[in-house]
């Protein structure tokens, strides 16, 4: 395909081809069917009844076990969760869990944003950043110093996902937090290398944006008490020392959204119900090993992440040739109902971006490879 394309609407992609759910966005991402069946059976239980009282506090109780069943977190973590998204997360960790100076892994639009917020906050010191090209990620270097390690389970951007470690012979009070917004319940980790692990649920979760969660260890727990105890400025909405005592309530500060808690509910089942964490990113593993597999065997496709172990399971980067227009390529599956294949906007490559979080079949990521055979073949 190159310029001479014909226009997008024109090319119909045979209905044999077709994959049987055409969302593929890296998030919001595909909510199962039955997750919206969930919502509309607490239409009148749960849906427009308090946060103060026993059915949403009973379902955000049962959201933070789920999680800790999910994650397999050991006695003393905690699931803290509050309002905003994981966008608000990061003006939270300024306030509330950074004590001093952080250190960053800077490799794509959200590690390089975290970043950015330390960097602003004028009450702590300028943190270290470690950047890297698209399509890699640094590692972390031990400093003394630094309280703060801050790493990106999966750079939703570019496709890159890093095993997380905890460096080594850090300082002895020095904490390590993961943005884990698309990789928490697609991907395995190891509690023992993380103190805070926080994400939104719109991902692997397949459930909607408004929320932020945060596995936190008991030294995580320690560090927001301590901050808690200090006399620094924090706005009470962003105050991780008030998150924590209402999370310990199954209560958030301000009204939660509610919808979200649902969805999310509803995916926890589905993952607990069908073998856990080994069942979801089962899931997300089988699609990866299918489009990158492909996209190695076309000689106009390639992943984008050239080291096969920094590739993303949740996240497929893969760039076509330069005399193939990948916009074009996604304008036309679009037209035919296949959506959000677009590579991430400030990246800029000729490049289709594509989700494989666990509601997504597998067998679907292999029907929209035949379907970007279609078109550009
Ligand atoms: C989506 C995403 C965010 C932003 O999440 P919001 O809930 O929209 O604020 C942050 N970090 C990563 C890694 C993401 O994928």
């Amino acid at each position: 395909m190159n310029a001479s394309l014909p226009d997008p609407a024109k090319i119909t992609i045979p209905a044999e081809l077709l994959p049987a759910d055409g969302r593929f966005g890296c998030g919001p991402s595909k909510v199962r069917h039955e997750q919206v069946d969930a919502v509309v059976a607490a239409r009148d239980t749960v849906l427009g009844t308090s946060h103060r009282k026993p059915a949403v506090k009973g379902l955000v109780g049962d959201v933070r076990s789920k999680l800790a069943a999910l994650f397999g977190l050991a006695e003393g973590w905690e699931m803290v969760l509050g309002d905003g998204g994981s966008t608000v997360f990061w003006d939270v960790a300024t306030f509330g869990l950074i004590k001093e100076r952080s250190q960053h892994l800077a490799f794509g639009e959200f590690s390089s944003k975290f970043a950015e917020a330390a960097s602003t906050a004028p009450h702590l010191s300028a943190p270290t950043v470690i950047s890297s090209e698209a399509g890699s990620h640094p590692e972390a270097i031990v400093e003394r110093g630094i309280d703060t390690y801050a790493l990106t389970h999966n750079e939703t951007s570019t496709g890159v996902a890093m095993q997380l470690q905890r460096p080594a012979a850090p300082d002895s009070d020095a904490i390590v937090v993961v943005d884990a917004t698309s990789g928490a319940g697609g991907l395995h980790w190891d509690p023992s290398e993380v103190d805070v692990y926080y994400f939104a649920p719109q991902k692997c979760f397949a459930s909607d944006g408004g929320l932020w969660f945060a596995a936190c260890s008991p030294a995580g727990i320690e560090r927001i008490e301590s901050i808690g105890e200090s006399n620094r400025w924090r706005p009470a909405s962003l105050d991780l020392k008030i998150a924590l005592d209402n999370s310990r309530k199954n209560q958030t500060y301000n009204t939660p959204a509610v919808t979200t808690l649902l969805l999310l509910d509803s995916q926890l089942d589905w993952m607990l119900d069908n073998g856990g964490l080994d069942f979801a990113a089962g899931r997300s593993e089988s699609s990866a090993q299918i489009l990158y597999g492909w996209a190695e065997s076309r000689d106009w496709a390639a992943p984008f992440v050239t080291d096969p172990s920094k590739r993303s399971n949740v996240v497929g980067t893969i760039d076509l040739d330069d005399s193939i227009d990948a916009a074009a390529v996604s304008a036309v599956l679009r037209a035919n109902g296949i959506l959000d294949t677009e590579a991430y906007r400030k990246l800029g490559r000729n490049q289709l971006r594509i989700g494989m979080f666990p509601a997504i079949d597998p067998a679907d990521i292999e029907a929209l490879t035949a379907c970007i055979d279609y078109v550009v073949t």
